[in-house]
């Protein structure tokens, strides 16, 4: 948890957000400024800045928030017709909330 992050404060609750699916590791969420019809933001709980900040343990999660985007995807319907899966590293790759976040966007 770190003090003033708004997707910690999702996490634990203290921002109240429907979680499309929630495991021990993550939970999904609908972005709030839609760039598609299906945008969600696929979120560790574990506080992580960005991309660059990964360190071996994070090994596991980061391959968990693929398979999770994978399956999100099928759920929400657009497996067939196509998705892309993003992760913005820092101010330059256009990332605004630093909290590692991965989006699915189809
Ligand atoms: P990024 O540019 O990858 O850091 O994207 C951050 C994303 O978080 C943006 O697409 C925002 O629309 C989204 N976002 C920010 N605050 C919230 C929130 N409270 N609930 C859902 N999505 C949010
Ligand atoms: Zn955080």
């Amino acid at each position: 948890m770190e003090k003033d992050c708004i997707f910690c404060k999702i996490v634990n609750g203290e921002i109240p957000t429907d979680f499309l699916y929630e495991n021990d590791s993550l939970v999904v969420f609908k972005d709030i400024n839609p760039q598609a019809p299906v945008h969600l933001l696929i979120v560790p709980k574990k506080h992580i800045r960005s991309i660059n900040d990964l360190t071996e343990e994070d090994r596991k999660i980061v391959s968990e928030m693929i398979i999770t985007g994978r399956d999100m995807a099928e759920k929400e319907s657009v497996s067939k017709s196509g998705y892309k899966l993003i992760f913005h590293v820092e101010k330059g790759g256009g990332q605004l909330v630093f909290h590692l976040h991965m989006h699915l966007i189809g």
